[in-house]
């Protein structure tokens, strides 16, 4: 049973921004949890040469993971369909495509190919890997490392859609803002010199690890509100203890079996991640309506 209509392909959702620790992977993981839950069937893609995403899933990257089992071999050429590197997971509905160290070669690769190749467009690279796959699930979402980097274009020009975790503070702010301006840049040379064009479904900005004690975040959330208008999601996902605890147990707020903490705290934050997974549950019906 599919909650997609018929003929309808998955939605593809990358969470992305410039920084580390803003909450990307955190973000990702509890959506893919939070959207099975509500009877998604979702593919989850690691494509953080850091592994934090597959971490969380309790696989190992520098053990557990080969290079033939990252997007690595898409990157390099030597394959042209994702599904070499799709594993199940302990999360019934939820598969991954893992990543580790050795996924930093894409960041070489990618770029030799398109002087060596001629035609070869390095940027599409994972929109075409996950084609063979887009009818066999509901989601698909990429978590991306810290960097506007070759693998980071490369997903989101395989999406339908970007969620940008932000944290309300200054730095964080400032560095978001960059982060539209250079990927604007950067689209605009790639695509618009060749005639071509990438239109988002939508694009989210989510308030995350939100510290409502901190003075300073009541200013710098006035500025986003301003900044990115209807774009910014009616929800905040606050800073809790919850999420470390449930992470060290390599889980989400979903996981409820990993946790024992304090019942309220818990309640909050999974309070926030319902009203997150239920807005982007919308997004992803509104792009299958279409
Ligand atoms: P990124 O992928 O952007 O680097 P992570 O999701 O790995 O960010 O989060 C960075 C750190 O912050 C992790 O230790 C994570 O557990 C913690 N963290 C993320 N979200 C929250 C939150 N809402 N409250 C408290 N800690 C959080
Ligand atoms: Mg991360």
């Amino acid at each position: 049973e599919w909650l997609r209509p018929p003929g309808a392909e998955a939605v593809t959702i990358s969470i992305g921004n410039f920084k580390g620790g803003v909450s990307k992977t955190t973000t990702a993981v509890t959506l893919a949890q939070g959207l099975s839950l509500l009877g998604h069937r979702v593919l989850v893609i690691d494509t953080d040469p850091q592994g934090s995403l597959t971490t969380l899933f309790g696989i190992l990257p520098d053990t557990e993971v080969e290079e033939g089992d990252t997007i690595l071999p898409l990157a390099m050429g030597t394959e042209t369909s994702i599904r070499y590197a799709i594993r199940s997971t302990y999360w019934t509905g939820i598969d991954l495509v893992a990543a580790a160290p050795v996924l930093f070669g894409a960041e070489f690769a990618l770029p030799a190919r398109q002087t060596q190749e001629p035609g070869f467009e390095f940027w599409r690279v994972l929109d075409l890997g996950i084609d063979d796959v887009r009818d066999e699930y509901d989601v698909i979402i990429i978590d991306t490392p810290p960097a506007l980097s070759y693998t980071t274009i490369n997903a989101f020009m395989a999406s339908n859609g970007i969620i940008m975790p932000l944290p309300p503070n200054a730095l964080d702010f400032a560095s978001a803002s960059q982060f539209w301006s250079l990927f604007s840049d950067l689209t605009a040379e790639l695509l618009t010199n060749r005639g071509l064009t990438k239109e988002f479904d939508f694009i989210h900005i989510l308030l995350a690890r939100v510290d409502s004690t901190d003075a300073a975040s009541n200013i710098v959330r006035q500025w986003i509100g301003q900044t990115y208008a209807e774009k910014v999601l009616p929800v905040e996902i606050p800073k809790t203890a919850v999420t470390g605890v449930t992470a060290a147990e390599f889980g989400t707020v979903y996981d409820v079996a990993k946790y024992d903490g304090s019942a309220r705290t818990f309640k909050r934050a999974r309070d926030a991640y319902d009203s997150f997974v239920g807005h982007i549950d919308g997004s992803i019906r509104s792009v299958w309506a279409k």
